[in-house]
């Protein structure tokens, strides 16, 4: 049993900052994927003959969500358009996705997975009671397939079954019925094992396996968390075990893993794929409402705040496919790439660099975390993560007025006709907890709130830290925000069309390439944080809403051969080749281009 349970869209609204990136969200490539992406726009499941398989469920993961959230009535048309034309393909025995009785046999049913999760996410939004029908004749179906051996576990699927549970869950507490705990059974049985796998983690490799597939890797942390209780298992808390062994051999500063696109190992150079930020953030949302540990909240913010924001432009119309921790430039190294198996223009900012699978997939980043805000379990409502937004739950409307993690500081101004218990989640680094001008011991805080109107107002403060990393490097983080030396940029823009698919602007291409220095080592420990507004765009280079005033100097950190747009992983010297001068470091998730890692002298 899950501890707490997530609120809707319905109930969750935005608010403050997060209103506006989600706005931003719904200006840029989310909301306009639909007219200027082929796979979405004329894809199979809408009648279409591009790509029926991953792409507009992906989409519809975070687009559906977005516009609920935003309560934007052209998306929500738009969402219900799309699964209008999906629930018409239905076919009698249940089968839903785009392919033909005779191909089923050699289709990825991970797609028909993955459907099952969108239409959860729909449900959720909606309260559509056409679709707990709908989910349960896919998965009868499914299982029949399955159990008659005429389809098999094989591809994408094997190594992603545990999303299926996503929708068996509801479907069984909606239900009931015994086909749903044998389904269960038979894909825990026949998908992959990835506690057979660990040996694989710790030695990275330029090989592409999907047992070390970073994607995988980043989805597979909940597995047990959403199956346990169907398969009648005891939480062992396999997450934590594999996530630290990940984290040992390839983790990054951002609390993420290296993976271009399997694992990487220690070198800050190497790449983070989209799709995993996202599928790790959703991972840690719900192992936080799993387990109601605090850790998952703190890893969530640590993704949320710095690498998510950092791979997306500013404007959300174009991402990388992989971000580097220490990132000076983001040009094609052609003939050769940095990366593991991705492409030499993996980390350009565009419409589907190296592969069209972040594309689709990004979308759910922001409105999950939105709606990871709040949870409840019976007469108690937490509050998780501390993002500017409004809770109306039956009689209870909270108020969350923050610009945290720019500020530490929150007001929940509160109005129920109902006594409740509340509880506000303090993170770990919290010092000096402060609640209505008391000072308070640094852990969660607890209230019975009374019918009426209550006002609580939370602050505390965060010291900023130099984290220790592998190869005698540190990163600078202050709360939840790591900090970088940002590297000016000029961004060169790239249209053209590729397999039928138009770069155009503002949706091409783009290529930064820096123009100032970026060969810095921390000189002294002593920082000091100071405040701006926050702008129109919270996550902007130019205007960074928070920046930690450090003393550094240049050092010979040299390039990696042979490239000469990348960093070597460790710098060439330590020895200080000019005078100590005051920078000013920015969020990681406003610097695109920057150093992160650094070594002190
Ligand atoms: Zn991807």
């Amino acid at each position: 049993m899950d501890k707490w349970k997530f609120y809707t869209s319905n109930e969750i609204k935005p608010a403050g900052w997060l209103r506006r990136q989600l706005e931003i969200q719904a200006e840029g490539l989310s909301g306009n994927l639909h007219r200027v992406w082929p796979d979405i726009r004329d894809s199979k499941w809408i009648g279409g003959g591009r790509e029926g398989w991953e792409r507009v469920p992906y989409w519809l993961d975070g687009f559906i969500p977005l516009a609920c959230l935003l309560e934007d009535e052209e998306m929500i048309s738009t969402a219900k358009r799309y699964v209008d034309a999906i629930l018409a393909m239905q076919e009698d025995d249940g089968w839903i996705c785009p392919c033909s009785k005779s191909k089923r046999k050699f289709y990825d049913t991970w797609a028909v997975q993955l459907i099952t999760k969108t239409l959860k996410v729909y449900y959720d939004c909606s309260g559509d009671e056409r679709i707990p029908d709908v989910l349960s004749r896919i998965l009868k179906n499914y299982y029949e397939l399955l159990r008659d051996g005429e389809i098999r576990l094989f591809g994408w699927a094997k190594y992603r079954w545990f999303e299926t549970f996503l929708a068996l869950n509801f479907l069984d507490e909606r239900f009931g019925e015994d086909w749903i705990r044998d389904l269960a059974q038979i894909l825990k049985d026949r998908g992959f094992d990835y506690g057979s796998a660990v040996g694989s983690w710790e030695k990275p490799r330029r090989l592409w396996r999907r047992k070390t597939h970073i994607v995988n890797l980043a989805m597979m942390l909940k597995s047990e968390a959403v199956s346990h209780d169907l398969l009648g298992e005891g939480y062992a808390d396999e997450a934590e075990r594999f996530r630290r062994i990940l984290d040992r051999y390839n983790g990054t500063a951002f609390e993420g893993f290296t993976g271009d696109e399997v694992l990487a190992g220690l070198d800050p150079t190497r790449g983070t794929e989209l799709c995993a930020v996202v599928e790790q953030m959703f991972s840690y949302e719900l192992l936080f409402a799993h387990t109601g540990e605090n850790r998952w909240a703190e890893k969530l913010e640590a993704l949320a705040f710095n690498a998510l924001p950092a791979t997306l432009d500013e404007d959300m119309r174009t991402h990388q496919y992989v971000q580097m921790v220490n990132q000076i430039a983001c040009q094609k190294t052609t003939p050769f790439t940095p990366f593991g198996t991705n492409g030499p223009e993996a980390h350009l900012f565009g419409l589907e660099p190296n592969f069209g699978c972040c594309t689709a997939n990004f979308n759910q980043g922001w409105p999950k975390l939105a709606l990871a805000a709040f949870l409840h379990d019976g007469n108690t409502i937490i509050s998780s993560v501390m993002l500017p937004c409004v809770l109306k739950d039956q009689g209870v409307t909270i108020r969350l007025e923050t610009e945290y993690p720019f500020r530490n500081r929150a007001r929940y101004l509160i109005n129920t006709d109902r006594a409740f218990s509340f509880m506000v989640r303090i993170p770990s680094f919290a010092k000096n907890v402060v609640v209505n001008g008391t000072e308070m011991k640094n852990e969660d805080l607890r209230f019975e709130i009374r019918p009426g109107r209550t006002e609580i107002s939370v602050g505390f403060d965060t010291v900023p830290v130099l984290l220790p990393r592998p190869n005698g490097l540190f990163a600078l983080r202050v709360g939840s925000l790591l900090f970088s030396v940002p590297v000016g940029y000029d961004k060169i823009p790239h249209e053209y069309t590729k397999r039928g698919v138009e770069r155009k602007y503002p949706y091409c291409d783009y290529q930064l390439v820096p123009k100032s220095d970026w060969n810095y080592a921390f000189a002294d420990t002593d920082f000091t944080v100071s405040y701006a507004d926050i702008s129109d765009h919270p996550f902007s280079q130019s205007h960074p809403p928070v920046t930690v005033r450090a003393e550094m100097q240049k050092i010979d950190w040299g390039l990696k051969f042979p490239f000469r747009t990348v960093c070597r992983k460790t710098p060439k010297s330590q020895t200080p080749v000019s005078p100590a001068e005051e920078i000013a470091l920015i969020p990681y998730g406003c610097a695109k281009l920057r150093m992160t890692e650094m070594p002190k002298i």
